[in-house]
């Protein structure tokens, strides 16, 4: 049944009476997850985003926040005008204050990247908005799990983590979720399989100097150069390093024909949202704080993690050759010069 709240906004009691919890062990503590979510910058992402999550049907409430409001507004009426083709839930434009009982807050507030500008150049102008988004989260949330999204998303992630004071667990970057899906889309296609038999991880930076982990991608268990007749080794192996240029470059290539890109990323949201709300402890190479994997500490990049209802339950530190090794100590080392910059 439709309720009119005092404040205006619609409230579907019959879906709140039905309201689920989903419950994660973690950490040796059972943690209850309220079924409401915040996405913060309604932009190209961040609307594309709560419109996978209306269709999701993880949660019962989500809260639209954008500094210009009447665009939050307008997103949250537009996606609730598609809800009865879903589930119901309630979906509003809100602000900060809204967050209190929010499980998951996903960030997507920022600057976008320009025709030929990297990830990098973004560093400045998106951490001034972060401080000062991430002043108001802590203010009317300390329980919830933070998902960055906007770019530079490895040094947002950290930046994040160290301004917040959230425990590491609780602050996820989307990390290369979107770049693996990215080379397992083109893996899939280039061998005529399906897209979710490809396991291979993209890992480090989100962003030119990450690397493929060639050395345990596989088809459904099956090693890719004995699956694809000696590709790492004949002259498959050209045809994979150009896939890989094809993922590296591709963001720059669908910004230039249609200025930004929002539905992958969008479904990658979801897909970690959807390991956090089910408690899934799904692997997935999302961005992460490492404390030593690797030889590695104090930065964040990604690296497969379990996720599940606690957040980040465990970073896996899978084998690597010797160059992709050495490779993921270049990624680190690009995003460490760059948090030192940024923290003086
Ligand atoms: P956009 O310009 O369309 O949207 C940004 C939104 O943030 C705007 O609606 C703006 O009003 C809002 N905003 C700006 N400052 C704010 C503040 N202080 N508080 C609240 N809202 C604020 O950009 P977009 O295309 O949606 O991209 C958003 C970010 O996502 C960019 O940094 C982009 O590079 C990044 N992105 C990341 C990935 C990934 O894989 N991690 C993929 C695609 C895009």
């Amino acid at each position: 049944m439709l309720q009119i709240r005092s404040d205006g906004r619609y409230r579907d009691t019959a879906a709140e009476s039905c309201r689920e919890t989903a419950r994660g062990i973690y950490g040796g503590r059972v943690r209850t997850l309220n079924r409401k979510c915040a996405v913060i910058g309604c932009g190209f992402v961040g609307s594309t985003v709560a419109f996978s999550l209306m269709q999701s049907a993880l949660f019962s409430e989500m809260v639209l926040i954008d500094i210009d409001f009447r665009k939050a507004e307008g997103e949250a009426e537009d996606i609730g005008h598609g809800m009865p083709f879903h589930a119901p839930m309630e979906i509003y434009a809100g602000d900060y204050d809204d967050l209190v009982d929010a499980s998951l807050i996903i960030i997507t507030a920022g600057a976008g990247q320009r025709p030929g500008e990297t990830r990098l150049d973004l560093v400045e102008k998106n951490t001034r908005i972060f401080r000062s988004i991430l002043s108001e989260i802590v203010r009317y949330n300390s329980e919830a799990i933070l998902l960055v999204v906007t770019n530079p998303v490895d040094i947002l992630t950290y930046e994040t983590l160290r301004y917040s004071g959230f425990p590491e667990s609780r602050v996820i970057g989307s990390g290369t979720v979107l770049d693996t899906a990215r080379l397992k889309y083109l893996i899939g296609k280039e061998l005529r399989v399906d897209f979710r038999n490809v396991h291979a991880f993209i890992i480090g930076e989100h962003g030119d100097s990450e690397l493929p982990v060639w050395s345990s991608a596989n088809i459904s268990g099956v090693d890719l150069d004995h699956y694809c007749g000696s590709c790492m080794d004949g002259p498959g192996n050209a045809r994979l390093r150009e896939l890989f240029s094809e993922v590296k470059d591709s963001a720059y290539r669908i910004i230039e024909g249609k200025g930004a890109t929002y539905y992958a990323i969008a479904e990658s949201v979801r897909r970690i949202a959807e390991a956090i709300m089910r408690d899934e402890d799904t692997i997935l190479p999302v961005s992460t704080l490492l404390t030593g994997q690797y030889g590695i500490s104090d930065i964040c990049l990604s690296l497969p993690c379990v996720v599940g209802a606690g957040g980040i339950h465990r970073v896996l530190e899978i084998p690597l050759n010797e160059e992709e090794r050495a490779r993921l100590h270049r990624s680190a080392e690009t995003i460490r010069q760059v948090i030192d910059s940024v923290r003086g």
